[in-house]
């Protein structure tokens, strides 16, 4: 699939957002990417990582990891494109540390490939990735739908990143923001039920 092939797709399912909105890393921006708009859609999810898993397979992985619970649905899809398991690392409530749980297990030296949904600052992945490391897997590297950085991202990793589709979406600190001089509301995406 094309860049534009996937980002059509995310256009045509209202799931790239315009407006001003306030990211998770604090940072301002006039667009935001509601994945879950193109993932409630099952063939929409299953040809996204159908094609990821494609741009993925010469990494040679035994397993798909992936951080809950944003890119479960990425992982599972993908592991399944592969014919491979499909594990998540997920949030321990009380302590907040990303954790491998409910009885999953890896060889050491087993070839895991990360996957992600968006890319931006890479610090679920990242924290994804290192605790597959503590189980000694090999990270061969991290897929992702979207890396949001326009090709920035890939210096945030020691091993291959492989997006599926980039897409440059401009943020600035609140200080600079020009959305902001305008007076206009900054949302929070996720915290509206509706746009
Ligand atoms: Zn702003």
């Amino acid at each position: 699939m094309t860049n534009e092939e996937v980002l059509e797709i995310f256009k045509e399912c209202k799931a790239l957002l315009k407006g001003h909105f306030l990211l998770s890393s604090g940072k301002h921006s006039d667009s935001y990417l509601q994945k879950s708009m193109v993932l409630q859609y099952p063939w929409h999810a299953e040809k996204l990582c159908h094609a990821l898993a494609e741009k993925t397979r010469l990494l040679g992985a035994q397993t798909v990891a992936a951080p809950a619970i944003g890119a479960l649905i990425i992982g599972h899809e993908v592991a399944r494109a592969l014919g491979m398991r499909s594990i998540f690392t997920e949030r321990n409530k009380e302590t907040d540390a990303m954790e491998l749980r409910r009885g999953f297990t890896l060889e050491k030296g087993e070839k895991v490939l990360a996957v992600e949904d968006i890319v931006t600052t890479g610090k679920s992945i990242k924290e994804c990735i290192g605790v597959l490391r503590n189980y000694g897997a090999n990270v061969v590297g991290v897929g992702c739908l979207v890396d949001r950085t326009g090709g920035e991202a890939a210096k945030l990793f020691d091993i291959p990143l492989l997006p599926l589709a980039s897409l440059k979406v401009e943020s600035w600190e609140e200080k600079d923001c020009p959305l902001c001089k305008q007076g206009i509301p900054v949302v929070k995406p996720g915290s509206r039920a509706k746009f």
